[in-house]
C-alpha cells in the first residue's frame, strides 16, 4: 500500500490501475469511481488490522474493454505495471505507470475509428491569434496552426478534438464546448509556464533532434503554435514515459490556405455529420467512396478545409479528371482496396505496440504498391497543358519495398497477435530458431540418429528410442539383449520382454526439447521486436507513402463519385460571379430517383449579389439554398460538381445560418443564438464571401423579425457588398429589390390545382404573394375543422392588411424613410383631417363638437373593416 500512495501521488488525476498479478486493482476513491462507471463489485481490503480500503478490479485479460469504457466515459487511466519478473524480485515488485490513455492520446483499435482521426489539441493564445498544436497519437501526425481568435471554432470544428489542453485559467469561451448536442471534448489544464515559448521551441528542437526549427518552415511568427506544440509534447511525454518516437515532423498551417467553416455552416450544410448526428444523409457519405482508412480520414479533412488557392484547386481537379479514365480508375482501386491503415501501422510499430499481425498487415499491404505506382503510371501521357495530375504524388516516390520485402521474409503469412500462440517467424530466417523447432516438434530425425548411434555402439539392432508421457524419452531393449547394454544406461521401467532406460546424453536431448518451447518463443519475440524496430526506425517514409496513398484514395474516390453521380468539373474563376447551370443537391437528389430531381439555375454576379428567395413552404428553398453552398464546398475542396455546368468565383468563406434551430444543449435561447451567428457573420464575412442565410429572424415576433432581416439584408447588400441568398416567408423583403440595386427576387414555383398545390421545385425571377402554408397543413394531415378555420383566420388578417405594402413616395429617390412606411399606420382619413385643423381659430364648443364627429367616424371605421 506504501508503494501504491507513492505512485498514486503522482497519478492524482487519474484512475489508477495497479497490477497486482493477473489483475489490475483499484484502491479507495478510484475504485468507488470505477465501481460506479463499470458496474464492478466493490470490495474492500483488510490492511493487517487497518481500516479496510475500497477496492475492485479488473482482470488483465479483460483489461482493454474496462479501459474503453473508462476512457470514452471522459476518464483518464494510468496504467502501473510490474517492471521486474515478481519470481526474481527481492521484496516488493517493482511498479511503474507506464502509459496513461486519455480520450485524446489512445493507441488501442477499440478507442479509435477507423475513418475519424483522434486529435489532441493544445491551444495558446496570443492576442488575437491563437496557436495550435494538434497531434493525433495513433497515426503520428503532428500539425502546428495559427488562426485567427475568431476563427477558432471553426479550426476545432475540423479537427474535433477528443481533448484540449490549455494553460491552467485561460479563457477560451464557448469555442472549447462541443458541438451540438455531443459531447464535448476533455478540456484539461496544465501549468501555464509550459506554454512559455523558449521552452517549448528547446522541446521541439529536442525531440525532433534539430538545429532549428527553419527545417520545418516554422519561424519566428509562429511563435504560438510553437508555444502550444511545446506544451503538447510535454504533456505526451507524462503520458507516454516510453517515448513517441513515431510523431512525424510537425506540419504548420497558416491563415489564407483553407476556407475556415465555422460549426453552424458545417451543420447546416450536413457536410460530415448530418442534423441527426449520423453519416449518412451527409455530403461525405455520398463522395466517400475511399477505399483505405487513411483515405477515409483524409476527405474527411477535405470536406472541412476546402481551399481557396485556385492552383490548388485544380492540382486536386486535374487528377480527378485524370481518373475519369474507368480502366485507370478500376486498376487503382482494386490495387487500393486490401491496402490497410498504413498510417496507424507504421505508428503502432515505431511506437512499439504493432502485434506480429499488425506487422505483416503492414508488409501486405505495402506489398500492393507496385500496382497502385503501375495504375498511376496509366494516366500519362500528360493532361492538356503539359502537366502531370500526379507529379507531385509521384515525385517522391518511394514504394518502401525494402521494407515490404523484410517483413515478408520474415514474418508468416498469418501470424498471431501474440508472440508463442502460433509461429510467426518464417523457418530459414535464423538457425538457432530452426533448431529449437526441430527440437521441439519432436526432432524425428535427432531421434533417428540417437537411436542408430546407439545401435552402433551397443550392437542391438533392435533397440528402439520412444517416449511416453510419464517417463519421457527412453531407449528400450528386449530382454534377450540385455547382456549388451553399456554401463550408462540407466533402468527406468520393466515392461513384460523389455526394459526402458535412459542415458545421460538423452536426458540432455529432453531436456532441450523441454525447454525448446520457452526458446522458441523467446528467440521469436527477439527477432520480431528487432524487425519491428529497423521497420520503426523508418516511419518518417511510411508515414510520407501512408499520407500520398490518402491521397490518392481519396482522388479515385472523387473520380468514382463523379462518375456514378454524374457530376461536372467546375470551373474556377478568381472573379465575384457564381454561376451554377441545372445545379442539384448532391443528397438530397439521392433520396430520389434520378429523374424526379428538378435542377436549377443560379446566377450571382456583382450587379446581381443578392437574391431574396421566396415561395411556398415544402417548395425547395432551404434545397437550392444548400445546394448553392454544396457545389460552391465542393468544386474548392476539388470534387467535380453536379451541375452541368458551374463556373465558381472563388470563396474566402461560406456561412450558412438557418434560424430557429435550437441550442438547448447551451442553454441560449434559440433566438439569441440565431441573433449571435447572424452577428458573426455581419463581423467577419467579406465581400468574397458567400452568405446563405434560410429563414433569418424567424424566431422572434414578425415585426421584429422582419425589420432585423431588412436590416441585416441591407448590410449584407451595402457595406459587405457579398454574394446572399436569402430564403424567407416574409414576403415583404421582396420590396427590398426595390431599394438595394444588386437584389433580386425570385421563387420557387407552385401549381394550384383546385384546392390542391402542385410543387414544382422550379426557380423562376419575381417574388412569391403566398405561403401556402395551409396547404402543406393539409398535406401533413392537420384535421378538416382545423383547416377550415385556418382559411377563415388567414382571409381576416389578409384583409386586415397588418402589414401593408409601401407606395413609393414619387418623386423622392428610393431611402430609408420609403422603408420605413412599410411599418407606419396606414393613413387614417381622421388623422388626413386632423392635420388641417388650426385649434387657434376655434371655439371651445367647435373643438369638443369636432371631437364627438371623430370619435363617430373612428368606431364606423373599425366596423367597416
Ligand atoms: P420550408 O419553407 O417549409 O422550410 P422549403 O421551401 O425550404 O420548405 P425544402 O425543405 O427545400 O423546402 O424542400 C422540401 C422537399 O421538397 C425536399 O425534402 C425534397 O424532397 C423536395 N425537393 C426540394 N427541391 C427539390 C427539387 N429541386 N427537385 C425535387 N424535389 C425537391
Amino acid at each position: 500500500m506504501q508503494q501504491y500512495r507513492e505512485i498514486k501521488a503522482r497519478h492524482q488525476d487519474a484512475i489508477l490501475f495497479f497490477r497486482m498479478g493477473d489483475f489490475y486493482e483499484m484502491f479507495y476513491e478510484d475504485a468507488e469511481v470505477a465501481s460506479r462507471a463499470l458496474g464492478l463489485t466493490l470490495t474492500s481490503r483488510n490492511n493487517g488490522g487497518a481500516s479496510a480500503v475500497p477496492l475492485a478490479g479488473v482482470p488483465v485479460k479483460a483489461a482493454s474493454e474496462y479501459l474503453k469504457r473508462l476512457v470514452q466515459q471522459g476518464f483518464r487511466v494510468s496504467i502501473c505495471e510490474q517492471t521486474e519478473d515478481p519470481k526474481l524480485a527481492k521484496g516488493i515488485v517493482k511498479r511503474e505507470v507506464i502509459e496513461t490513455v486519455t480520450p485524446g492520446a489512445a493507441f488501442s483499435d477499440d478507442l479509435l475509428d477507423g475513418s475519424r482521426n483522434n486529435y489532441l489539441c493544445a491551444l495558446h493564445r496570443s492576442g488575437d491569434i491563437v496557436g495550435v498544436g494538434c497531434t493525433d497519437l495513433s497515426t503520428g501526425e503532428l500539425r502546428l496552426a495559427i488562426v485567427a481568435a475568431a476563427d477558432l471554432d471553426a479550426t476545432l470544428a475540423r479537427f474535433t478534438p477528443r481533448e484540449i489542453i490549455i494553460a491552467r485559467g485561460e479563457e477560451f469561451g464557448r469555442t472549447l464546448k462541443g458541438p451540438l448536442g455531443e459531447e464535448g471534448p476533455m478540456v484539461t489544464e496544465r501549468e501555464g509556464w509550459e506554454f512559455d515559448a523558449e521552452l517549448a521551441r528547446d522541446q521541439l528542437l529536442q525531440h525532433f533532434q534539430v538545429a532549428s526549427l527553419e527545417a520545418f518552415g516554422i519561424g519566428e511568427a509562429d511563435s504560438a503554435a510553437v508555444s502550444a506544440a511545446g506544451a503538447l509534447l510535454r504533456y505526451l511525454r507524462d503520458l507516454q514515459p516510453s517515448g513517441t518516437p513515431h510523431l512525424g515532423r510537425p506540419k504548420i498551417e497558416r491563415p489564407g490556405g483553407t476556407m475556415p467553416l465555422d460549426e453552424m455552416t458545417r451543420r447546416n450544410l450536413e457536410l460530415v455529420d448530418s442534423m441527426r448526428g449520423e453519416v449518412s444523409g451527409t455530403l461525405l457519405a455520398v463522395l466517400d467512396r475511399t477505399l483505405t482508412p487513411m483515405g477515409a480520414r483524409l476527405l474527411r479533412h477535405w470536406l472541412l478545409a476546402p481551399l481557396v488557392d485556385r492552383t490548388q484547386i485544380e492540382y486536386r481537379l486535374d487528377a480527378v479528371s485524370a481518373l475519369g479514365d474507368i480502366l485507370v480508375r478500376q486498376a487503382l482501386r482494386e490495387a487500393l482496396d486490401g491496402v490497410r491503415d498504413v498510417e496507424r501501422l507504421a505508428g503502432k510499430t515505431a511506437a512499439g505496440r504493432a502485434t506480429p499481425r499488425d506487422l505483416r498487415a503492414l508488409g501486405d499491404s505495402l506489398a500492393r504498391i507496385p500496382e497502385i505506382e503501375a495504375a498511376i503510371d496509366r494516366t500519362h501521357p500528360r493532361v492538356a497543358d503539359g502537366r502531370w495530375a500526379f507529379a507531385r504524388q509521384m515525385n517522391a516516390w518511394d514504394d518502401c519495398d525494402d521494407l515490404c520485402k523484410e517483413i515478408q521474409r520474415i514474418l508468416v503469412d498469418r501470424p498471431p497477435i501474440t508472440i508463442g500462440d502460433e509461429p510467426s517467424i518464417c523457418a530459414g530466417v535464423d538457425s538457432d530458431l530452426d533448431n529449437w523447432r526441430g527440437l521441439r516438434d519432436g526432432g524425428k530425425d535427432a531421434i533417428a540418429r540417437i537411436q542408430a548411434e546407439e545401435r552402433a555402439r551397443t550392437g542391438i539392432t533392435s533397440l528402439k528410442v520412444g517416449y511416453n508421457k510419464v517417463f519421457g524419452y527412453f531407449i528400450e531393449v528386449s530382454n534377450s539383449n540385455k547382456h549388451l547394454i553399456p554401463g550408462d544406461y540407466q533402468r527406468r521401467q520393466t515392461l513384460t520382454g523389455a526394459e526402458r532406460y535412459v542415458t545421460p546424453s538423452l536426458k540432455e536431448y529432453e531436456e532441450r526439447v523441454l525447454t525448446a518451447a520457452e526458446r522458441i518463443e523467446q528467440r521469436e519475440r527477439e527477432l520480431f521486436e528487432k524487425l519491428r524496430s529497423r521497420v520503426g526506425a523508418q516511419v518518417i517514409r511510411l508515414q510520407t507513402l501512408a499520407q500520398v496513398i490518402a491521397e490518392l484514395d481519396v482522388l479515385a474516390a472523387l473520380a468514382e463519385a463523379a462518375s456514378r453521380e454524374g457530376y461536372t468539373r467546375p470551373e474556377l474563376t478568381d472573379d465575384f460571379a457564381l454561376e451554377i447551370s441545372a445545379g442539384r443537391h448532391p443528397v438530397v437528389e439521392r433520396m430520389m430517383a434520378r429523374e424526379k430531381f428538378i435542377p436549377n439555375d443560379t446566377a450571382l454576379t456583382e450587379d446581381a449579389r443578392m437574391i431574396i428567395l421566396t415561395g411556398p413552404n415544402m417548395a425547395g428553398k432551404s434545397t437550392v439554398l444548400r445546394q448553392v453552398g454544396l457545389i460552391v464546398l465542393m468544386a474548392q475542396v476539388g470534387s467535380f460538381v453536379p451541375a452541368t455546368r458551374a463556373r465558381i468565383g472563388i470563396v474566402d468563406r461560406l456561412f450558412t445560418r438557418v434560424g430557429a434551430s435550437d441550442n438547448l444543449v447551451r442553454g441560449q435561447s434559440t433566438f439569441m443564438v440565431e441573433m449571435s451567428e447572424t452577428s458573426a457573420i455581419l463581423h467577419t464575412a467579406s465581400q468574397r464571401s458567400l452568405v446563405l442565410l434560410d429563414e433569418i429572424g424567424r424566431g422572434t415576433s414578425t415585426y421584429d423579425g422582419i425589420s432585423i432581416a431588412w436590416a441585416v439584408s441591407e448590410h449584407l447588400h451595402n457595406n459587405i457588398g457579398c454574394k446572399t441568398i436569402f430564403a424567407t416567408h416574409y414576403h415583404e423583403l421582396t420590396q427590398l429589390a426595390d431599394n438595394l440595386g444588386a437584389v433580386r427576387n425570385y421563387n420557387v414555383q407552385v401549381r394550384e390545382v383546385g384546392d390542391q398545390v402542385l410543387f414544382l421545385h422550379r426557380l423562376q425571377p419575381g417574388g412569391a404573394d403566398r405561403s401556402y402554408g395551409i396547404e402543406v397543413g393539409r398535406l401533413a394531415g392537420l384535421p378538416g375543422p382545423v383547416l377550415d378555420r385556418a382559411k377563415e383566420l388567414l382571409h381576416l388578417l389578409e384583409a386586415e392588411q397588418i402589414v401593408p405594402r409601401a407606395k413609393r413616395a414619387s418623386g423622392r429617390p428610393a431611402a430609408s424613410d420609403d422603408q420605413l412606411a412599410l411599418f407606419s399606420a396606414v393613413n387614417h382619413p381622421v388623422i388626413e383631417k386632423l392635420k388641417q385643423l388650426e385649434p387657434n381659430t376655434m371655439t371651445p364648443l367647435q373643438a369638443l363638437e369636432m371631437l364627438s364627429r371623430f370619435v363617430d367616424e373612428a368606431k364606423n371605421q373599425r366596423e367597416r373593416t
